[in-house]
């Protein structure tokens, strides 16, 4: 009776998973411009492997060769036309050899590969990006695979995966001594190139340079591997902190805003943070998130340390590192560590710092910052009360002095005509709707500046930002807005008592629709406009809430008529004429339309449009 199946001893042939073969499929016809990177994912893959025995021996005795160099070895064989990359990493098991090297891990390179498959004709490097696809990339320059294997458990026993990049790959027994792993590739005829040592190493030094272990050929360490952010930032060259972003992001730009940190004072900290030239990255996948990697003692602990800055930082890519952490942090959250929290508070402040004074000292630079990123600001506007005078710095806005030119509060504040005690803004679904709205009538008499809010994140940022320098923050749709300084009033074109049958009319028509219908005392030239007496940030929610196009309760608004317009004028002659005239009828639901739709708050447009030919049928007529 054998005890052991068999098959353990032999070797195996299983099926790769669909979605492998999908990606197997599309690096095998894509464009060979990217090609050299299959190394860089090799390299990366390998330094994983390491770092995880590192961590690993931190707490296990039992670990295969545990005084075994922590290396990447690169061998070119010219004759044969190989490349063999090994490692003294964690290892891998048959099993899990199967595991990782049969399937996708990632859930978002899996829906890639779907995306894939209606319609949009993806690069390989796109693939491999963005979603780390890694290790198939190998079948890009080869069309044969080895991968030999030892993990690091004393138990297991080495494996071997070998695969030509078709459907199916085959595992079986190996002879291994160490631990680790060594993968062989078998180039393509087009990719003879990269079996010689100086293209390796060419390749090693633009995106490898700062893998933390040793990468050798020969004899030869190819790798600086001096982590940059333990240097002192005077000794670090432009070229540097760009390839070290560079092997960070995988993207080929340049970042905007480096920041190094080097010091052992309060705490021993070292690190680099870029903040991107663009918010979203990649063609394919909208990616707006940095990452910060966190390393103790040279070992990286957390691949994305979430909590080491505020929220809306997230957008900031970068390393910390320092010795006073423990290495269990990864289990520990900021909350629970003053070492993190420290570090929290140095980079928090420094960020604000870094960011106030690159605002004073190059415009240009700061506005590019603040139209890709302006948006997380404003999200910090609202949910970080302890920085926001900082924050408050980094405001910009579009208002109805600065043409394009975007305004601080500061310079808001500057402006300000006599008794003016508050900073006025007007809240629009576009610049254009904003600059025509009627709301600005009384200010614009007055020479009164307001903001013009018209991006969708101002509403939910105004609920943090209720005041600036003493002057509170107020919304021009106010019911009982009171400006400074006198203005001549204007003169009704109509007796009060038309006006009321106007005004009854209108209420009438109009129904649930509006709260109450009166004479506007601030409208100059505008007809009508429709304001809100109840508390402002609710109703600046609802907003957000209706251009997300979420069902909400609309509050109901007052509608004012201005008694000094030519059209509500004529509208009250028409009512008074005959009260259940048609045309009257239709001018006025328009009308109400019409401020709607200047307010951002109309739910279909289209549907103006039958009563707008009418209406156009009229004039024709007459
Ligand atoms: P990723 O690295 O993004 O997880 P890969 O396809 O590159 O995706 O690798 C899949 C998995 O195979 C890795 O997560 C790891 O578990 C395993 N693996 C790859 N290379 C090695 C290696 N040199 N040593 C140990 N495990 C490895």
């Amino acid at each position: 009776m054998t005890t052991e199946p068999t098959s353990l001893q032999e070797p195996q042939a299983l099926t790769f998973k669909a979605e492998v073969q999908q990606v197997l499929q599309i690096l095998a016809h894509s464009l060979y411009t990217d090609r050299e990177i299959f190394l860089r994912e090799l390299i990366s893959n390998a330094s994983d492997a390491l770092n995880r025995i590192q961590f690993e021996m931190v707490t296990n005795q039992d670990v295969v060769d545990s005084d075994a160099e922590l290396a990447i070895r690169i061998e070119a064989d010219t004759e044969a036309k190989t490349v063999t990359i090994s490692d003294s990493g964690i290892g891998m098991t048959r099993e899990e050899m199967i595991e990782h090297l049969g399937t996708i891990a990632q859930s978002s390179a899996r829906a890639f590969v779907q995306q894939n498959r209606d319609g949009h004709k993806a690069t390989a490097s796109e693939i491999i990006g963005q979603f780390g696809v890694g290790f198939y990339s190998v079948f890009m320059v080869a069309d044969r695979v080895t991968v030999v294997s030892r993990s690091f458990r004393p138990d297991a026993e080495a494996a071997i995966w070998e695969s030509v990049g078709d459907a199916s790959y085959q595992v079986g027994p190996a002879e291994r001594e160490q631990r680790g792993t060594t993968i062989t590739l078998h180039l393509k005829e087009d990719a003879h190139e990269f079996a010689t040592s100086w293209r390796l190493e060419q390749i090693i030094k633009r995106h490898s340079d700062f893998v933390a272990f040793p990468i050798y050929s020969g004899e030869r360490q190819l790798n600086q591997r001096k982590a940059l952010w333990r240097r002192a930032p005077r000794e670090v060259e432009a070229e540097q902190y760009q390839n070290l972003y560079r092997q960070l992001t995988l993207e080929s730009d340049e970042p905007l805003l480096q920041i190094h940190l080097s010091t052992d004072v309060p705490v021993d900290l070292h690190t680099i943070l870029f903040i991107p030239s663009k918010r979203e990255r990649g063609l394919l996948e909208r990616r707006v998130e940095g990452k910060v990697r966190l390393y103790s003692r040279k070992v990286l602990i957390l691949e994305e340390a979430k909590e080491l800055i505020p929220t809306y930082f997230r957008f900031i890519e970068g390393v910390v590192d320092s010795e006073d952490l423990p290495l269990n942090v990864a289990r520990e959250s900021v909350q629970s560590s003053p070492v993190m929290q420290r570090i929290r508070k140095t980079l928090t402040g420094r960020l604000h710092r870094e960011l106030n004074e690159l605002a004073d000292r190059d415009s240009a630079k700061f506005a590019n910052f603040w139209s890709e990123f302006g948006v997380f600001i404003k999200e910090g506007i609202a949910t970080d009360y302890e920085h926001r005078s900082e924050l408050l710095k980094l405001l910009r806005f579009h208002t109805t002095r600065g043409g394009e030119e975007l305004v601080t509060l500061g310079q808001y504040k500057s402006r300000i005509v006599d008794g003016q005690q508050e900073i006025y803004y007007l809240l629009a679904s576009s610049l254009e709707a904003g600059r025509s709205s009627p709301h600005l009538d009384p200010f614009q008499a007055r020479g009164i500046e307001v903001l013009i809010l018209h991006d969708l994140m101002d509403g939910f940022m105004l609920s943090g930002l209720r005041e600036y320098e003493g002057l509170r923050l107020r919304n021009v749709d106010d019911a009982d807005l009171e400006l400074p300084g006198e203005l001549e009033a204007v003169t009704p074109l109509v007796d009060d008592a038309t006006f009321s049958r106007l005004a009854e009319r209108v209420a009438q028509l109009l129904g649930e629709r509006v709260k109450e219908v009166r004479a506007s005392k601030l409208l100059r030239g505008s007809p009508a406009r429709l304001v809100s007496d109840d508390e402002g940030i609710g109703r600046e929610m609802q907003r957000i809430q209706q251009v997300l196009g979420r069902e909400t309760e609309q509050t109901r608004r007052i509608l004012e008529l201005n008694p000094a317009s030519e059209l509500v004028a004529a509208l009250a002659r028409r009512v008074e004429a005959n009260a259940e005239d048609a045309l009257t009828a239709v001018v006025i639901e328009q009308l109400y339309d019409n401020e709607l739709l200047i307010e951002g708050l109309h739910q279909n447009p289209a549907t103006m449009v039958p009563r707008i030919m009418q209406l156009l049928a009229a004039a024709v007529r007459s």
